[in-house]
């Protein structure tokens, strides 16, 4: 109900609309907008079955840019309600309309503002079963509260107000700004880490906020995708998305994102679903792919790498260490390895905290001309985000200063700095994350180099692996890799391709023919991404050993040339950055 009409008073041009409830609308539902009105006649006509003033003519079916246009809403929930109905064309002459159960009680002209107010009370008096099947009232809240977020965000044009029982639990204020809506609904910590992506290929116009690597979802329920203005559901358009992450992200984490989708509206059929909520698209595949690389492209061009301080900001304070991080990491408890291997000693002693992407800063002369409050401190910095042109920076590659090797942590950790940073370096994932990009350049390659073996190795599978391996013989020799069949499951290896790493050769040649062998059905990318990751992870030194200086440089080295420094293949960090001037305010040698 609430969702049919809040879309009547978007439809209907309203710029505020103010939703309370009262016990979870179970008891009322109020919905008061500054949209259009109706006059007496539209009035009679809007709670009719199949009226609606949407549709002037059959051509309009092809290009619907409204919500409605089926004209069922209001007729369907009249029926069940005690209902009730005040509006005005001009703002001077108002019309009201009673009606129980759908049936007419009254109808008188009144005084009332321009817009539409609709009070429905007493849901499903008259229909019990439907009754029962309501939800308890925290559950329906929580419905209400997920639908109006999103209609939120899919119109930051517009003001929203939600509360229940007299109390406000939303408000978005219409000021056009998308990133100030996610404030609004998320907080400030989820939209200081959101970065800016903008895209267009001449059908399809991308945009909207992403989030960084500091927050991240144990659900896709937080992927927004808003089409021509309407929030959709889309399973493969929010995989594309996931997608432009790659590694970046853990496994069964997500990102926070909402992303606006312009397209001419004759390239989609919104009549797929009866809560036009699914979309089709001609051109889909051409979308999801630009989707992916738009993501990939923004989150190349910032600073991924955790950032640590110290802050000041006591409420900031709060909300990171209680709220969220306690949430992030009960979510995690599905991958106990990676919480018990960093964060937890992380953040005993600091908060872990992202600041908005390096090319966003703000302008310190701006920011103390700028009010009090926290939140209005980031509305204006907002402001400031959307008026820099930051178009040409994202097309920029994010890449890490050159460091200099300090020494080691628990024979884990590296510590190096640069001019204004210092850096904690986890030298494992380091090392599998340029492990991993090198080997998969070297696998995408069309024809792997290989070369004689001097001193040929066996290899030896069971009888049934024997079989499949002469069955991908092609495939292995692809890979630059030559071997003869000895019988009885005895392979020789006279070739290897050159990239393989010295020493590791017997069981790198085992590693790619088990996987040629239990490749199912994979596509050929997925399959070298994965056999990647795999001999990476062989590789790569492992954490507790010690490393002389030499060998470190060229992994620091490495590092900031690798395409995404930030995270390992399995997605887990590799770098935490401290600012000098953080460091500076832990001494107090700044304020
Ligand atoms: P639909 O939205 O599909 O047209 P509805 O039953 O939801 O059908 O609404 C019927 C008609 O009532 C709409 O076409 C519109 O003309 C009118 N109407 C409903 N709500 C409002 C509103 N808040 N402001 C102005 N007109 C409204
Ligand atoms: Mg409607």
């Amino acid at each position: 109900v609430v969702k049919e009409l809040v879309e009547n008073s978007i439809d209907a041009g309203a710029k505020n609309i103010i939703i309370s409830l009262v016990e979870s609308g179970i008891n009322e539902i109020r919905v008061l907008d500054d949209g259009c009105g109706m006059d007496t006649t539209d009035v009679e006509l809007a709670v009719l079955p199949h009226t609606t003033s949407k549709i002037q003519d059959e051509k309009d079916l092809f290009s619907i840019q409204t919500l409605g246009f089926r004209g069922e809403a209001l007729a369907s929930i009249v029926a069940v309600s005690n209902f009730r109905i005040i509006t005005s064309r001009d703002g001077h002459q108002g019309v009201m309309y009673s009606l129980k159960g759908g049936m007419p009680t009254t109808m008188a002209t009144m005084a009332h503002d321009k817009g539409t107010e609709i009070i429905v009370k007493n849901l499903f008096f008259n229909t019990p079963a439907r009754l029962q099947n309501l939800q308890n009232p925290a559950i329906e809240l929580s419905y209400v509260t997920e639908y109006v977020s999103k209609i939120a965000l899919s119109r930051p044009d517009i003001s929203f107000i939600l509360s229940n029982n007299d109390k406000e639990i939303l408000h978005t204020y219409g000021r056009g700004v998308l990133l100030e809506c996610i404030m609004n609904l998320y907080g400030n910590e989820i939209a200081k880490s959101m970065v800016k992506l903008f895209d267009n290929d001449g059908i399809f116009k991308i945009s909207g906020f992403i989030s960084n690597l500091s927050v991240t979802r144990s659900s896709k329920k937080d992927i927004h995708i808003i089409v021509n203005g309407r929030m959709i559901r889309n399973q493969k358009i929010v995989n594309a998305v996931v997608a432009g992450y790659g590694t970046l992200l853990m496994h069964g984490r997500y990102p926070v994102s909402v992303l606006t989708i312009e397209v001419d509206p004759g390239m989609i059929d919104v009549n797929v679903h009866p809560a036009k909520l699914e979309v089709r698209f001609s051109e889909e595949e051409r979308l999801l792919q630009l989707l992916t690389t738009s993501v990939q492209r923004v989150l190349k061009s910032v600073d991924l790498s955790i950032q640590m301080k110290v802050d000041e900001d006591e409420e900031d304070k709060k909300y990171i260490n209680q709220d969220s991080y306690d949430e992030e990491m009960k979510d995690d408890s599905s991958n106990p390895s990676w919480k018990n291997e960093t964060t937890d000693e992380i953040t005993q002693s600091f908060e872990m905290d992202n600041e908005a992407p390096e090319h966003y800063e703000y302008h310190e002369e701006k920011k103390e001309t700028i009010v009090e409050t926290p939140k209005e401190k980031f509305v204006q910095q907002q402001y400031n985000l959307f008026n820099e042109n930051t178009e040409e920076s994202i097309h920029l590659k994010y890449q890490l200063p050159k460091m200099y090797y300090i020494g080691q942590l628990f024979g884990t950790y590296i510590l190096a700095q640069s001019d204004n940073e210092f850096y904690l370096i986890d030298q494992h994932a380091a090392a599998e994350r340029i492990n991993y990009e090198k080997l998969l350049n070297e696998l995408e390659k069309e024809d792997s180099i290989g070369y004689d073996l001097l001193f040929p190795f066996n290899l030896q599978f069971s009888l049934s692996d024997a079989m499949q391996i002469n069955e991908h013989m092609d495939e292995i020799n692809h890979l630059g890799i030559v071997l003869d069949d000895f019988g009885g499951g005895t392979f020789t290896v006279r070739r290897i391709p050159i990239w393989i790493f010295r020493g590791s050769e017997q069981e790198f040649v085992e590693e790619i023919i088990t996987q040629i062998i239990s490749n199912n059905k994979k596509s050929k990318l997925e399959f070298l991404d994965n056999l990647a990751k795999q001999l990476a992870c062989k590789k790569s030194i492992k954490g507790n050993e010690f490393h002389n200086a030499l060998e470190i440089d060229y992994l620091l080295e490495d590092l900031s040339k690798a395409k995404n420094p930030f995270t390992c293949p399995h997605g887990r960090p590799v770098i935490v950055k401290f600012s000098k001037e953080q460091i500076e305010k832990w001494f107090k040698r700044i304020v």
